[in-house]
């Protein structure tokens, strides 16, 4: 037996198959056979001009899998042939007395100053098999699902987790709260369906165009849900669908985009939580993006609350199990479409289509 690998051998390049030898787990390792890879926004842009955290090309790229175990190294007895799993992106950095990542550490893997993930400094899983070490074997983000669960939505264990972490950071923000959501796009919509969950009053969703709000709100809206365009008038309409209240209890910026930020400033009111999710990045690097607090009147005296969370940790990877696992999103299946399913053979047109405007979440098959 063989392993298939898909490199890309340069930004903006092609996914060349290359045929290896299989490889074999070492003790205390484990062998996985990739069944889906889903398209995270971040592969389009590592697919389309790289990222400098990826150092070596030609690069195994795609971090969102569930697969099977398919061997198990000597001594391994938390995993065992035949189980479902599915993995985190951000992971430990292998330096087992790391005070982030170590047995001892606090699990604040994208703290640690040698932060790695799958996909990016980490081989990701455009590939068929992956002997994962011991130490991701017994740290890292691996949850195992139930026989017959479905590996379309184990494989969006790591996205929606991300969504997880920003909405559950600060307690007593989403329950009974007007939320709004800005951004329309895999990461808003995963994040609407987790806080209809989560018993949210009102759900507000912005979003620039049309066509997407209208999927989102036609496949996941209910009465508690409402879609306002992003246009000259987004804040007086945004404000006018929160009444009674005066503002918002929790914003999301769910759009990697200055533009983004700017707005949801301009919504913060007494007690908003404002929740910095998606990070903006051009070519230039990180731009700041400067705004101006008032701690004694905006923090103090009207609760408002600047935070942000990026990447997933045990606590969101957890979180997203048990959200997937009982069955917590049912409406989940909507995000991936006819036209948003590929075979592994056609990588390209897979991230390709998770580019396109009205694209939710494309879903690549490996069996
Ligand atoms: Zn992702
Ligand atoms: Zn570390």
């Amino acid at each position: 037996m063989k392993n298939l690998v898909y490199y890309l051998n340069r930004p903006g390049g092609e996914f060349e198959a290359v045929e290896e030898a299989l490889p074999e787990p070492g003790p205390g390792e484990i062998r996985v056979r990739t069944l889906r890879t889903s398209i995270c926004q971040s592969d389009v842009i590592i697919y389309r001009s790289g990222l400098p955290r990826i150092k070596k090309w030609p690069a195994i790229v795609l971090h969102e899998m569930s697969g099977v175990v398919d061997a198990i190294g000597a001594g391994v007895t938390k995993f065992a042939e035949g189980d479902l799993i599915a993995l985190g992106c951000d992971i430990p950095c292998g330096d087992r007395t790391c005070i982030y990542c170590g047995d001892e550490g606090t699990g604040d893997w994208t703290s640690c100053p040698n932060t790695q993930a799958t996909g990016h400094e980490f081989p990701g899983f455009a590939r068929r098999y992956a002997v994962l070490p011991q130490w991701f074997v017994e740290l890292g983000p691996i949850m195992k699902f139930p026989a017959g669960f479905n590996p379309d939505h184990a494989c969006q264990l790591e996205p929606l987790a991300c969504s997880l972490e920003g909405l559950t950071r600060v307690n007593n923000c989403i329950e009974n709260r007007v939320v709004v959501l800005i951004g329309a796009g895999s990461q808003g919509a995963y994040a609407l369906q987790s806080v209809q969950r989560m018993g949210a009053r009102k759900v507000i969703l912005v979003n620039r165009g049309e066509e997407r709000l209208q999927r989102v709100l036609r496949d996941f809206g209910d009465s508690r849900v409402v879609g306002i365009r992003w246009d000259d008038a987004v804040i007086e309409n945004v404000r006018r669908e929160c009444l009674p209240f005066n503002e918002p209890h929790f914003v999301m910026v769910n759009a990697p985009v200055q533009a983004a930020y700017e707005l949801a400033t301009k919504l913060m009111g007494h007690g908003t939580v404002m929740d910095g999710h998606a990070g903006v990045k051009n070519a230039g690097g990180k731009p700041p993006i400067l705004h101006q607090v008032d701690l004694n009147n905006d923090i103090h005296y009207k609760l408002q609350c600047y935070q942000a969370t990026h990447g997933s940790s045990m606590h969101g990877i957890r979180l997203a199990h048990q959200f997937l696992s009982q069955g917590g999103l049912p409406l989940l299946d909507r995000m991936t479409n006819d036209t948003e399913r590929f075979p592994a053979t056609k990588l390209r047109e897979a991230v390709e289509r998770a580019a396109d405007a009205d694209s939710l979440k494309v879903i690549v098959h490996w069996d």
